[in-house]
């Protein structure tokens, strides 16, 4: 395939690796492999000029992006990032990535991405609102609860979301909830929102351990990350009897060999911010996370986190992806190798996106269900996901990444054949 013009060699890794992925999946989609390429290009890149008025009365510009990696089998879903780093490339990626996560847990949507490259923490509340104003204005030609529904990603929050909404609104003339998702629950935000990410490592988790004989209430675990993801995973594990021996975050790395107190830590960071200081554990270096022995490993902070280098030591029977991207495909190769299992981020993190999906479905019903009835039902979804990729890694003898990207390509071109949208 003729590679696109405006694809960066220096700001494309994330998109490049995506397109790896694609190849990595291509030997096994049969007949459907001929049309592949058209995952191999979003469907549409827009780059908006994001003039804001500062406090101070200057007028700085900001890069904005909106991408729809595909909209085959529904309206774009994906979300909003604010940060520094943000560029076409990444957004490219992180579009594809929600096409994949979508249909592999069947969700009726396709893929979008979106971000502005700013750092959020340098801006005044009224700055950052007027940001995420003209950023929605700018975008409004290609979003709609019909055609691409934003949410929270890194840098956004609820907030941001309901002045997004708000923004849409004043141009539709009505009040148009559906618009995005992961709002405040007072403005048509979903019940069990904030909780479902983790809560979906946790039941993914529970389901992977049982197929590979691994008893969770004497299980250990390490998690990475002690945010919305990795502290509400880390919570379900210890109440169901696992021990969670270490846990970190940007502050500290926790050891403790009988098991941390998660309710306690829990907490503790919530008065102090972070979880350095916390007593009765150990405060370790950094890097000795990857040498702990443990069951279960939940990187839940970062991308690219485990190298090849660190797949060669790690002592762990299950990995479950809780951050988007944390393992390189060169660690990939090593721990398939190895036969430690990876429950891949598209499964493992998608609790959030199939709880946006309920979000958008009650905002358009305007009707909304109780916090159990979410969570049953968020349940019933990925379990439903991990099984039928597990079938599928048996059947084709490959690994789970590999057969997840399976199921989501085999949806999804399918879709596009049926529409007469193909060759
Ligand atoms: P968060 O900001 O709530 O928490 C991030 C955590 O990572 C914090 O505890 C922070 O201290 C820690 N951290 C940051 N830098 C670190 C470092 N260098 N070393 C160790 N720890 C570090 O973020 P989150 O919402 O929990 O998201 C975490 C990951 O999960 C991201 O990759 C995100 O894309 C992914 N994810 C989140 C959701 C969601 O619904 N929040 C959904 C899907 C995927």
């Amino acid at each position: 395939m003729q590679n696109l013009s405006y694809v960066d060699e220096n700001e494309g890794q994330a998109w490049l690796n995506f397109l790896e992925q694609l190849d990595r999946v291509e030997p096994y989609l049969g007949d459907l492999k001929e049309n592949l390429d058209h995952l191999r290009r979003p469907k549409r890149s827009l780059i908006v000029n994001i003039p804001v008025k500062m406090d101070d009365g200057t007028v700085r510009h900001f890069e904005g992006f909106r991408v729809q990696h595909s909209i085959t089998r529904g309206p774009g879903k994906g979300g909003v990032r604010f940060h520094p780093d943000v560029n076409l490339n990444e957004v490219m990626a992180l579009a594809g990535w929600m096409t994949i996560k979508c249909a592999a847990l069947n969700l009726p949507f396709g893929g979008a991405k979106g971000g502005v490259r700013v750092d959020p923490t340098t801006l005044s509340k009224n700055e950052l609102e007027r940001l995420t104003r003209r950023y929605t204005t700018e975008i409004n030609l290609i979003i709609g609860p019909q055609k691409d529904i934003p949410a929270p990603d890194v840098g956004t929050t609820p907030q941001v979301m309901a002045w997004m909404m708000d923004t849409y609104s004043m141009n539709a003339g009505s009040t148009v909830t559906g618009v995005v998702t992961g709002k405040p629950v007072h403005l048509g935000g979903s019940l069990g929102r904030s909780k479902a990410t983790g809560r979906g490592v946790f039941v993914t988790g529970l389901e992977a351990a049982q197929k590979i004989g691994l008893d969770i209430a004497h299980a250990t675990v390490c998690v990475q990350g002690f945010g919305n993801v990795g502290a509400e995973a880390a919570l379900l594990f210890h109440e169901s009897g696992a021990k969670v021996i270490a846990v970190q975050d940007h502050t500290a790395t926790l050891y403790h060999p009988e098991g941390i107190n998660i309710p306690d830590l829990l907490a503790y960071q919530k008065q102090q911010g972070a979880i350095k200081g916390f007593d009765m554990v150990h405060d370790i270096d950094k890097n000795e996370l990857w040498n702990i022995e443990a069951d279960i490993f939940i990187p839940a902070a970062l991308e690219g986190v485990i190298s090849k280098e660190i797949a060669q030591k790690l002592q762990t029977k299950l990995i479950l992806e809780g951050a988007n991207g944390p393992t390189d495909p060169a660690a990939d190769d090593v721990l398939n190798e190895r036969g430690i299992v990876i429950v891949p981020d598209v499964i493992c993190n998608a609790g959030g996106v199939t709880v946006s999906y309920f979000e958008w479905v009650q905002d358009l019903a305007s009707y909304f269900w109780t916090e159990d009835e979410i969570n049953h039902r968020m349940d019933v979804i990925m379990r439903k996901a991990i099984h039928d990729v597990w079938d599928r890694a048996q059947h084709a003898n490959c690994s789970l990444r590999t057969a997840a990207y399976i199921v989501a390509c085999e949806r999804i071109l399918l879709a596009r054949r049926d529409r007469g949208l193909i060759i």
